[in-house]
């Protein structure tokens, strides 16, 4: 079966400005990728029109009227002191969250097995009522509720192998015991949080810290544990955080994963979940700000969903 390829030509509208690691080459370096390489196996679709019910699975009603009424008409904003905006921002911003409901619609639908959302901004610092860390909506967290209004899973569980803490997804589903949050990052670092001590109020979460430092084979014996609890939760569908900045080319941090091992990752998440969800995964980028590494790693992270799924 096929993996879908969620984008849209609004990210290159998204400017955050010159010098920001969060820049608009991020996606186009990834979809010019894939584009050459024209695998019959992807395909590609456009995000879905989000509503303002489903993102408010996720977030505050004042928090998204702050946001919608945030974007400049011209130069930049911001809402945190690293989330700049500019006028294309906001469909870009609407665009991401709808990319992980036609993904999650497309896997449901059986238009592709399962399925990666090439989007910016990213979502996963973001929670219910704060933007942060170039982030503006929760993308990840929207989804997970969206598979649980719309499609009444009852077990969701959402990976995030960013190198940085998902603290705003944690936020989201600290009290929900439908979802399964695991997160590996590099501790302690931005943005403070993610300790192992932070276990939800079920159970629910579980954070990997990791040392700066860490290496391939370290990362991927840590990552043994984020297994067992995939196994022990039986997730009926998966999400994934998708941040490529644990790379070791990565300028923002300090772990030394290298371009394989984000097909590993997934490989073996994918093998982890595949009795209990079938398949059915859905992940969406957040970081990695390498642009070769961000390239080379997206890729080898889709063929794996190629080819497990
Ligand atoms: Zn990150």
């Amino acid at each position: 079966m096929k993996t879908g390829l969620i984008t849209s030509d609004t990210y290159q509208n998204h400017d955050t400005g010159p010098g920001h690691p969060e820049q608009i080459a991020r996606v186009s370096v990834i979809n010019e990728n894939f584009k050459k390489l024209k695998n019959k196996n992807i395909l590609w679709k456009k995000p879905s029109i989000i509503s303002e019910d489903i993102i408010k699975g996720a977030h505050d009603s004042k928090y998204i009227e702050l946001v919608k009424n945030s974007f400049p008409s011209k130069g930049f904003s911001s809402l945190d002191g690293d989330t700049i905006i500019s006028p294309g921002s906001k469909n870009a911003t609407f665009d991401a969250a709808g990319s992980i409901i036609a993904a999650i619609d497309g896997v449901q639908n059986k238009e592709f097995k399962n399925a990666f959302c090439s989007v910016r901004p990213p979502g996963h610092h973001c929670n219910q009522n704060k933007a942060a860390g170039f982030c503006i909506l929760n993308n990840v967290a929207i989804g997970a509720n969206y598979l649980i209004s719309k499609y009444k899973y009852k077990r969701v569980a959402i990976i995030d192998f960013d190198v940085h803490h998902g603290n705003g997804t944690q936020d989201i589903f600290y009290n929900n015991k439908n979802v399964l949050f695991i997160s590996t990052h590099q501790y302690p670092y931005y943005p403070g949080t993610g300790s192992e001590q932070e276990k939800g109020k079920f159970g629910n979460i579980f954070n990997i810290p990791l040392p700066a430092g860490t290496n391939s084979e370290e990362y991927l014996n840590a990552f043994e544990f984020a297994l067992k609890k995939i196994k022990e939760f039986k997730p009926e569908f998966v999400l994934i955080s998708a941040g490529f900045d644990g790379h070791e080319a990565d300028p923002l941090a300090q772990l030394k994963l290298t371009t394989e091992d984000y097909y590993e990752i997934t490989k073996r998440i994918l093998e982890a979940s595949k009795k209990f969800c079938n398949g059915k995964i859905v992940s969406i980028l957040e970081g990695g700000y390498d642009l070769e590494a961000l390239k080379d790693s997206s890729k080898r992270h889709v063929d794996a969903l190629l080819e497990f799924n």
